[in-house]
């Protein structure tokens, strides 16, 4: 395909704006796919991800269109999560294309993502082209949110798309908006030697693992002998194709294409993102600059309720790893847990993803701990070591000082709300580093500790904000601060999956609120139980769960006997979802609830 022919785009968009169905109804006018297989959401593969609505890998869907100048026309579209955790990723996937549609639900307006996104691809330097979405809804003001994405964001909206991606109102003005105001790829020879971007990676069980590529110059073919430049692996091409969603198989792919291969690789981790893919013969002297990897930036515990079902995890584990570079695992054992894995993700929402995911896929229940940042722990003797665990925190006399990584954070909100945001950040131990406006919205930057933001500090900006705050984070490296293990004891047994680190002057709080929720988390039992929150011996905070009065079946006596029954094996039912600590039985959600602070 000539490369003015060629337009590679995204859609960014705040959740629940359109951009699925945007991307259905782009693939269903041009009969990329043929209606009988049409089913909404194509491009979210995931059942986790149809649930909550948000895709979690870049997709990608190529689609033939024949534009109003009667010119045949290649459209590559590549889907792009749409969360913080994975804004990195994002980030990487658009530099893969030259434009994005910017799709605002006309109802709604400019909200968090819609930011957070859009300023990913101008960083990426892509032409923007706006679309009103849901023009179909009676509280739909196109003018108005065409008026604030020029006053937020500062594009030009006087010939944005107005469209319902839902009735199909203007779909064919967004198709020829594409072709006449996207760029095509700029550069590239198809003889020049073969320069491919590794876009992104992921294990098929058919396939094996499979690598999206970018050309940007030369010409990649069947059985082509290729090299990944940072890893230097050599691999020969055995299948090239495209995705219309489905895989279809191509000759070559050429200039500005976007497509797979496959190559008899082992697994996703023998790949890197944003690695250059040249001939190994003919290798082009100019490799693209590369990505850092993702980093795991939050660890927690992963433990099967049932422990026989212990190897079905490290099997459920060792293949999701598989097709997730990012997500990193090792074994552990707990006192009150027993055997399972810490595992590293890239934030909650993945961690969330991750757990999910065991628990349908391989039907595994699972504990999950407290999540927890990596520290930095130097010793008196001078030696320095990471803390992946808060349970495995050494003997604080022999500790010389500990570090924690902190963020700069820079979160946008309209003005009505600053006050709240202001507080929610001082409150998370935040220092202010500026403080500015646009228009009526503000922007604040603070340097945050990465463990007061990973828990659920996302959540807590939504809701106080009313999920107008942009939010996004970057990483800037370890701090000395006023650390410590806070412990939990329950019946007097400490129960060391709830350990956490948190900062000396608000350890006490801290304790306070855990006790309490475990309160009420734990259900009483036949006799008193003592909560208590400790940093090294000394108790800080207290609570006590008093005695249950009576047997819960009493109130069932002269009630039909089904009902006794059925309240019988509800109990039981609930009693697989706790584990036993000495004698008291605690439900697997207090382990994450505990730490909620609201
Ligand atoms: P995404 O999170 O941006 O991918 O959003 P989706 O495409 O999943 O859409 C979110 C919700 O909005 C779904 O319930 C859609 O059916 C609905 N929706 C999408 N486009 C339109 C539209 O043009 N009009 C109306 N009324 N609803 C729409
Ligand atoms: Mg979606």
């Amino acid at each position: 395909t000539p490369l003015d022919r060629i337009r590679n785009f995204s859609i960014v968009a705040h959740i629940d704006h359109g951009k699925s169905t945007l991307a259905d109804r782009l693939i269903q006018s041009t009969n990329t796919v043929a209606e009988r297989d049409m089913q909404e959401q194509l491009l979210d593969s995931m059942d986790i991800e149809r649930e909550r609505g948000i895709t979690i890998k870049a997709n990608t869907v190529r689609i033939d269109y024949t534009a109003n100048d009667g010119l045949d026309y290649v459209l590559n579209l590549i889907d792009t999560p749409g969360h913080v955790d994975f804004a990195y990723e994002v980030s990487r996937s658009m530099r893969a294309v030259e434009g994005s549609l910017l799709v605002v639900d006309a109802s709604q307006g400019v909200e968090a993502q819609t930011l957070a996104n859009v300023y990913t691809a101008i960083e990426a330097d892509h032409e923007i082209v706006p679309v009103l979405n849901k023009v179909d809804l009676p509280a739909a003001e196109p003018e108005r949110v065409a008026e604030q994405i020029e006053d937020v964001i500062g594009i030009d909206s006087t010939d944005a798309c107005l469209i319902s991606a839902k009735t199909g109102i203007g779909i064919p003005d967004v198709l020829e908006a594409i072709v006449t105001r996207l760029p095509s790829p700029e550069s590239g020879d198809p003889d020049a030697p073969l320069k491919a971007m590794l876009v992104d990676s992921w294990y098929d069980p058919y396939l094996g693992v499979v690598v999206l590529v970018r050309i940007m110059e030369g010409t990649l073919k069947k059985g082509d002998q290729i090299r990944m430049m940072q890893t230097g692996a050599k691999y020969g091409v055995d299948r090239i194709g495209v995705f219309r969603p489905k895989m279809e198989n191509m000759p070559s792919l050429g200039p500005g294409e976007i497509g797979f291969i496959t190559a008899s690789i082992k697994q996703v981790r023998d790949t890197k993102v944003g690695d250059t893919i040249t001939h190994e013969k003919r290798q082009t002297p100019e490799p693209l600059p590369g990505f850092k990897p993702s980093q795991p930036v939050v660890f927690c515990g992963l433990f099967p309720v049932d422990s026989s079902e212990f190897e079905d995890l490290r099997d459920a584990i060792e293949k999701l790893a598989l097709n997730d570079a990012s997500f990193s695992s090792e074994m552990e054992t707990s006192a009150a847990l027993g055997f399972g894995f810490r595992c590293g993700f890239l934030g909650l929402l993945h961690l969330e993803v991750i757990r999910d995911r065991i628990e349908r896929e391989y039907n595994i229940e699972l504990i999950t701990t407290a999540p927890s940042v990596i520290y930095h722990i130097y010793q008196k003797d001078g030696t320095m070591h990471e803390l992946h665990n808060p349970a495995d925190m050494p003997d604080p006399s022999t500790i010389d000082h500990l570090e924690e990584p902190r963020i700069k954070a820079t979160i946008m909100v309209p003005d009505e709300y600053l006050g709240d945001v202001l507080k929610l950040c001082q409150d998370r131990r935040g220092i202010q580093l500026d403080l500015t406006y646009a228009g009526s919205r503000a922007m604040t930057v603070y340097d945050l500790p990465l463990n007061e933001v990973v828990f659920d500090f996302y959540d807590r900006l939504k809701s106080v904000t009313k999920g107008y705050a942009s939010f996004d984070y970057q990483m800037e490296g370890y701090r000395e601060d006023n650390l410590v293990k806070m412990s939990i004891l329950v019946n007097d047994e400490p129960v060391d999956a709830l350990s956490t680190m948190v900062h000396r002057d608000r350890a006490e709080m801290r304790g306070r609120a855990m006790c309490e929720k475990l309160k009420d988390l734990i259900p009483r039992h036949m006799f008193k139980i003592p909560i208590q929150a400790a940093i090294g011996g000394k108790v800080i905070a207290r609570e006590t769960l008093s005695a249950m009065r009576k047997d819960v079946t009493a109130k069932c006596y002269g009630g039909d006997a089904t009902r006794k029954k059925k309240l019988l094996e509800k109990q039981k039912a609930g009693k697989k979802k706790m584990r036993q600590f000495g004698k008291v039985d605690i439900p697997q959600e207090a382990f994450i609830s505990a730490l909620k602070m609201d």
